[in-house]
């Protein structure tokens, strides 16, 4: 694709966009002159589809009017409706229908998750993550650790980036699995890095690390609705999402957790249990079969009855994806808003800003990180001005995401011009 910097040049690209209709399905934020504000925060808190109001008002009426028997009787009965979650999200993860459940938080997930997956023995009782982590991972890992008898400084294997670089090799990643796979009873890591906007080869690092019988979990927080999966194939034990960033399902909306059929299948695995997890042909049953029958698929990991008001808006938020041809059709569109914000980038003066996330569009979602060389915050709040939202990660890291379902070719072009005017 060969990119233009002229001002007509983006405009042409916004004509040409086949996704160019999906910016009016969502409330796009305004200045205090009614403009629209150029959001690149999806990566933080994804816009609200306009179809969400609608969807939470049906709940509503559907509980003012049926009361309990909304359970059956309501549009969507409650009784069943995470199950209208299960496929569309399980197309844009890449697994099977019975290997996702929608449920809980993303932290929660993890955590239900590692109840399961993170068993830990004196020979093999270490988690390898990626550095930098969010912290919520972090807290969770190590409180798992502690939780189990072990002392997390011990525990802990972190793959980073090599001096002086932004990013980790895979290869660096595969020397740790031959040093101390034999002692790693978990790999948990990011799809997409929070920070850097790096993804990782997923597939590889599971293949590596299962060759070492180490278990493998992906938090997918960046990754979910931004770049494609394939969490079966690729043969991932176990992943977990949250659904307010690229999903646009609203804050602190309801997460997602995959597990891989092999394990979702069997009812020997220890985990946490509610009615909710239940076999749902014994679950009424209640007092008179009160044995645990997990549920033959993710759902056993479901332990309470699903909250609908806040499922409301991930079923909005999902039937767009499917709308739009789900992540491959939205995956053509980013590679290349993405690749024209580089594009631009590249052009300004070098001494202003490195871009630290990876050049190669296989190796990063939508996500650009920008170290500012001086006044970083300045330059933030320069774009906050001018009605682009950014965020800033301290010290000196711009992050900015163009997100194909409602971001413009003109909107990269207007804050790249800002950002190349910095001084
Ligand atoms: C956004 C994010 C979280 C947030 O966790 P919640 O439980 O949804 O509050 C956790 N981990 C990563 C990697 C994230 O990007």
């Amino acid at each position: 694709m060969t990119f233009s910097a002229a001002e007509e040049f983006a405009l042409q690209m916004d004509r040409e966009d086949s996704l160019r209709s999906f910016r009016a399905r969502f409330e796009i934020p305004t200045n205090a002159a009614g403009e629209a504000l150029i959001y690149f925060v999806g990566n933080s808190l994804g816009l609200m589809p306009k179809a969400t109001r609608q969807s939470v008002d049906q709940e509503l009426d559907d509980w003012a009017h049926f009361a309990v028997d909304g359970h059956f009787a309501a549009a969507t009965p409650w009784y069943s409706y995470h199950e209208t979650l299960r496929k569309p999200a399980a197309r844009l993860v890449g697994a099977l229908p019975h290997e996702v459940v929608c449920m809980n938080s993303l932290t929660v997930n993890l955590h239900l998750l590692m109840a399961t997956f993170y068993r830990p023995t004196k020979a093999r009782c270490k988690i390898l993550m990626e550095e930098p982590a969010f912290p919520s991972d972090t807290y969770a890992i190590r409180s798992q650790m502690v939780h189990h008898g072990f002392d997390p400084d011990q525990c802990l294997v972190l793959a980073r980036p090599r001096e002086g670089e932004a990013t980790i090799c895979q290869e660096d990643i595969e020397v740790i699995l031959d040093r101390e796979g034999d002692e790693i009873a978990l790999v948990l890591f990011a799809g997409v890095n929070f920070f850097t906007g790096q993804l990782f080869d997923i597939a590889a690092i599971t293949a590596a690390a299962q060759r070492k019988g180490c278990v493998v979990g992906i938090d997918l927080a960046h990754a979910a609705g931004n770049v494609p999966l394939q969490l079966h194939e690729w043969q991932v034990d176990f992943a977990a999402w949250c659904s307010y960033k690229y999903l646009n399902a609203g804050p602190g909306a309801v997460a997602g957790a995959y597990v891989h059929e092999r394990h979702a299948r069997n009812r020997e695995l220890p985990r946490f249990a509610g009615w909710w997890g239940n076999d749902p042909a014994t679950r009424f049953r209640m007092q008179l079969e009160p044995e645990f029958v997990p549920v033959q698929s993710a759902d056993a990991w479901q332990i309470s009855n699903p909250p609908i008001l806040a499922m409301a808006p991930l079923r909005t938020s999902l039937a767009i994806f499917d709308d739009a041809g789900g992540v491959a059709a939205l995956r053509q569109k980013s590679v290349r808003l993405t690749g024209y914000f580089q594009f631009l980038l590249d052009r300004a003066p070098s001494q202003l800003f490195t871009v630290i996330t990876p050049r190669e569009s296989g190796q990063r979602g939508c996500q650009l990180s920008i170290l500012v060389h001086e006044h970083p915050k300045e330059l933030f709040e320069k774009l906050e001005a001018a009605g682009v939202k950014t965020d800033f990660r301290e010290p000196n890291v711009i992050r900015a995401a163009p997100t194909p379902l409602y971001n413009t070719f003109h909107e990269v072009w207007r804050c790249a011009r800002i950002l190349a005017e910095h001084s």
